[in-house]
Parts: C-alpha cells; sequence; structure tokens
C-alpha cells in the first residue's frame, strides 16, 4: 500500500521522537535560555508509540527514524526498538543519536534490529565541540563511533556547518570519510530557533563543495529512489563517502517523503509549516482507524515546499529538540 499526499508524493517515512530531553544542548537547536520542556504527562508512553507506529506501516510508511531530543535518555528504549523491529512491513528501523551514550549502549542496539545510525558530530575538537553543545565532552561520541563500528553498524555523521564557528574544520571531517568507511553529511544550518542575525552562520551547500572541490576529487554517486536529501560523492581510493544536505539554499521538498511525530504526540507534515495534529484522543479512543485517519490527515496538509530562504524565513521559532529534527 502507497501513501500519496496532495501533490503525488509517496510518504514512508515516519521520524518518530520518543523524548524531547537531551544530554546536550546544542546551540542551533536549542536557545540559550533553554526550552520548556513536555511535562512527563505530556509523553507518550511506549505502548502508546508503538501503536502510532504499527498504524503508520499499516498505511504505507516503510521506514521509522527513532530520534528525539536524546533518544538514548529515554529509559527502555532497547525493549521498544525491539518490538518496532518486529512490525511487519517495517523495512527500515534506523535511529539518530548525538553518540554520547553509545559506547556503552551500541551492542545492545545493534541487536535490537536498529539497522543503521546517523550520529551527530559538529566538531572533532574538544573545545569547539564543548562550545556548540554547551556541555558536551567530545570523547564520549568517539568513543560511541568507535563501538558502534565495531558492532558493524553503518554509519553516517552529520555535521551542521557554522560559518566562523567550525566550518574551518570542513577538510578534517573529508579526511574522516577518506580514511574510515563512513558517511559524512554537511548540513546546512537551519534557522529553526531564529536566531539574530542567523544568515551570518550558513555556509551555503554550493559554498561548501566548492572548498572541497579545492583540494578533492568529487564524483558524484548515483541518486538511489527515496533515498534522501543529501547529494552524494565519492573521492578517489577513498573507504566513506561525502554527503551535502542544504535545507536553506536549495531545498528538496519536492521529494520529500516524510512525516513527523513528537514525543508528545503532535503529528507533522512539515518541519516549518504551523500544521499539526494531536493525535492523543485518537489514541484514547482505542481505534486504531481513527489514528490511521489522523496520520492520513496530516499527510494532506504537507506544503509542497517551504519558504525559507538566505534572506529570510517566517516560522515560528521551535527546537529541533522538541520536533524531533
Ligand atoms: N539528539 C540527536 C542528535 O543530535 O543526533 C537526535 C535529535 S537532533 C534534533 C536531530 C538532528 O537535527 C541532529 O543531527 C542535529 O544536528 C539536527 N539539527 C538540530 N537543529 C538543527 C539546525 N538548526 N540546523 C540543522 N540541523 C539541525
Ligand atoms: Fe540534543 Fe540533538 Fe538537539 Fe543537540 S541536536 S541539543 S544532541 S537534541
Ligand atoms: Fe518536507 Fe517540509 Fe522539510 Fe520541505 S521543509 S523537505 S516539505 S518537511
Amino acid at each position: 500500500m502507497a501513501l500519496h499526499d496532495s501533490i503525488g508524493r509517496t510518504i514512508n517515512y515516519l521520524r518518530l521522537s520518543v523524548t524531547d530531553r537531551c544530554n546536550l544542548r546544542c546551540r542551533y537547536c536549542m536557545p540559550e535560555d533553554g526550552i520548556a520542556k513536555f511535562t512527563h504527562g505530556d509523553i507518550l508512553s511506549y505502548e502508546e508509540l508503538f501503536r502510532i507506529a504499527r498504524v503508520a506501516v499499516s498505511i504505507g510508511i516503510d521506514k521509522i527514524r527513532i530520534t528525539g531530543g536524546e533518544p538514548l535518555v529515554r529509559k527502555g528504549i532497547i525493549p521498544f526498538l525491539q518490538q518496532l523491529a518486529g512490525i511487519p512491513g517495517l523495512e527500515q528501523l534506523v535511529l539518530t543519536t548525538n553518540g554520547v551514550l553509545l559506547e556503552k549502549m551500541a551492542p545492545e542496539l545493534r541487536s535490537s534490529g536498529v539497522q543503521r545510525l546517523n550520529i551527530s558530530l559538529d566538531s572533532l575538537n574538544p573545545e569547539t565541540f564543548r562550545q556548540i553543545s554547551r556541555c558536551g565532552d567530545l570523547k564520549f561520541v568517539l568513543a560511541g563511533i568507535d563501538a558502534a563500528k565495531e558492532c558493524g553498524f553503518p554509519i553516517k555523521l552529520n555535521m551542521v556547518v557554522m560559518r566562523g564557528i567550525n566550518d574551518h574544520e570542513l577538510m578534517d571531517f573529508v579526511n574522516l570519510a577518506t580514511t574510515s568507511a563512513v558517511t559524512v553529511r554537511f548540513i546546512e544550518y537551519m534557522p529553526a530557533i531564529r536566531e539574530h542575525n542567523w544568515q551570518r552562520l550558513v555556509v551555503p551547500g554550493a559554498e561548501i563543495l566548492a572548498r572541497l572541490e579545492q583540494r578533492f576529487t568529487l564524483i558524484p554517486l548515483e541518486q538511489a529512489a527515496m533515498a534522501g536529501p543529501a547529494r552524494n560523492f565519492r573521492i578517489p581510493g577513498s573507504h566513506g563517502s561525502l554527503g551535502v544536505i542544504t535545507p536553506v539554499s536549495h531545498h528538496f521538498c519536492s521529494e520529500c517523503n516524510r512525516i513527523r511525530v513528537t514525543a508528545s504526540g503532535l503529528a507533522k507534515g512539515c518541519l516549518f509549516a504551523g500544521d499539526q495534529m494531536d493525535l492523543k484522543s485518537a489514541l484514547q479512543s482505542g481505534s486504531n482507524q481513527l489514528l490511521a485517519s489522523a496520520l492520513c490527515a496530516i499527510v494532506d496538509t504537507k506544503p509542497d515546499r517551504h519558504h525559507m530562504c538566505l534572506e529570510e524565513c517566517h516560522h515560528q521559532a521551535f527546537s529541533m529538540s522538541s520536533i524531533g529534527g
């Protein structure tokens, strides 16, 4: 069964947030003075999250990404992932993490049925990493990445590139992709929190590529169908690959295949649109039919594109940790 939105895009991908809590406070994700947290009662139980996942798969979703906040800080995440991995028809179960708790958790994550990990890593310099994450210790993340590799996880490292903050490290990240079998993806900074003068931070994808091409030969990789928003490249002789994701300078909305559900049960058809649907009453009704209708309704609200650009953005400020970036 295939699910389509009002302009014919196939929607097969759910980003499911399991918590808004996090053990880091990245400057691009949360404002300096923090954000209001969901109360314990707002957060969906694992049983409710599982029902959403199962119903989503029944209407055409075949890929689920578990995200947050930091998904690995929620107690009981491993049995929940095992349960998700058993949903008939779910082809891909993947997870995004900041890596802080991975060293210990990688083996159980691997055996839970999670197939791939995206790990956020914005700097290879301990001091810069601490500045960006406001409190993080790089050595835990690096140990987590090593542990995940040892367990056999295919790994993508996501770096949010910010001018004057970490963009001088682009080549260090390329070296990671040339010397080990990881995919490094450079992501344009998005003005989610509408930080004052945010434009100064955005390094457009075209500039990132031009800077890389001064030093390396980049061979474009063929884009697999529904492969996601990255434009991918290989450097001759390298073990890994590179990708550039350009949500601001060159949006990829025409190929958007996703919906989101927050840890408090708000379904969203688009990260930057105001439309959302509270799934709690459908959950409380006990009717999977109602839940399916609510998810289909949110698919119908998907706009054809966002209207943010390098000059301006109009959305209401939000923290990626509360929506599940
Ligand atoms: N805590 C996990 C992590 O950091 O990987 C998962 C949740 S985090 C909200 C998901 C992704 O959103 C991360 O890769 C993060 O870098 C990205 N993200 C958050 N705010 C962003 C922003 N303003 N611009 C670009 N990417 C952002
Ligand atoms: Fe936490 Fe991820 Fe947001 Fe950083 S990007 S504050 S790790 S949720
Ligand atoms: Fe999809 Fe909205 Fe992101 Fe565009 S901005 S890719 S429509 S979620």
